[in-house]
């Protein structure tokens, strides 16, 4: 199956193109039709397998149709990823001229801080340093939310980002679609899957 037959619109099906995606992995032709029908995901999928185009063509194809300042966040383990996953945004979304921001630790706040004022419609964070700008940034709230990403989730829970996260859920709203993307399912993956989807598709690449 192409992009185009899972349901994704000719204008990110170009941007794929850009990027030379040809066809979809199997985690993305598995996960992208459930999205696009509004379902939360619960994905077993390690790095490689294309999980970061798995979430996020379904976010930017909803953004497309109501684009909107802090539309989604994703959550990564670490900083070099959370890069990683903005710059795939930016890359798929450069056709839609998406605006992302990183807030990860050992960069200046000030900066993250100006990035955030920009009114990106991405937040890709690490779960401290998110934390740390809804707290003490003005101005700066995820109130608005449609799409979390829990990226690499097993990783999130071995950081000790589980009470971090509870901080997290309280500052989004309920209603708003959750995709969790894990390489194991392990029994805190599990109770984070319950407390943060509902009705989840799950979906292994
Ligand atoms: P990920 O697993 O999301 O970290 O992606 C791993 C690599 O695969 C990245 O370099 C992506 O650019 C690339 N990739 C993702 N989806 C596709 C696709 N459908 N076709 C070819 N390459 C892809």
């Amino acid at each position: 199956k192409s992009f185009k037959d899972l349901g994704i619109l000719d204008q990110l099906v170009e941007a794929c193109n850009n990027l030379g995606w040809k066809n979809p992995s199997k985690i993305q032709a598995e996960a992208i039709p459930h999205a696009l029908e509004g379902k939360d995901l619960i994905g077993l999928a390690q790095t490689g397998s294309g999980k970061t185009g798995a979430f996020a063509l379904p976010i930017l194809q909803a953004l497309l149709d109501t684009p909107q300042a802090f539309f989604g966040c994703v959550l990564s383990p670490t900083r070099e990823l959370a890069i990683q996953i903005a710059e795939q945004f930016e890359a798929l979304g450069s056709v839609i001229g998406v605006k992302c921001a990183v807030l990860v630790g050992g960069v200046d706040h000030v900066q993250q801080g100006i990035a955030l004022g920009k009114r990106p419609h991405i937040v890709v964070a690490t779960p401290g340093r998110l934390v740390d700008h809804l707290s003490n940034t003005k101005g700066f709230s995820l109130c608005t939310l449609k799409y979390l990403v829990l990226d690499e989730a097993d990783r999130l829970l071995n950081e000790d980002f589980e009470k971090t996260i509870d901080e997290i859920l309280n500052a989004i709203p309920r209603e708003r679609k959750t995709y969790l993307f894990s390489a194991t399912m392990t029994k805190k993956v599990r109770k984070l899957q319950r407390a943060c989807l509902r009705n989840p598709v799950k979906i292994e690449a």
